[in-house]
């Protein structure tokens, strides 16, 4: 899959919060991450803008979309319904676990 390919499906939204970039600001990022299986597949990849990709870092998606609920509520509007749903089902239960977590 090719990055304008995915710049141009989310219409070159960053998914995390949610401004329009032109495609030299933005990155793909994977759902999951490739040292955890992820590949490089339409359904695992998203766009980031350089900023939101930098502040995320080498953290776990739910904990990012956790401690961020802008970028959770952006995700889940504008990448939920282009990640496979098999990656999607696995980042709703993390981000249960930590709400968990957080409430006790
Ligand atoms: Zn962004």
């Amino acid at each position: 899959m090719r990055r304008e390919q995915i710049f141009s499906r989310d219409d070159y939204h960053c998914v995390y919060c949610g401004e329009q970039f032109e495609a030299e600001a933005l990155t793909v990022d994977h759902v999951q991450p490739r040292m955890r299986g992820g590949d490089r597949s339409a359904g695992n990849l998203v766009t980031a803008c350089g900023a939101c990709n930098a502040r995320k870092g080498d953290a776990r998606l739910a904990h990012f979309l956790h401690a961020e609920p802008v970028a959770r509520k952006e995700f889940f509007a504008r990448a939920a319904p282009h990640v496979w749903p098999r990656i999607l089902r696995t980042l709703e239960e993390d981000l249960e676990r930590l709400e968990r977590e957080t409430s006790r």
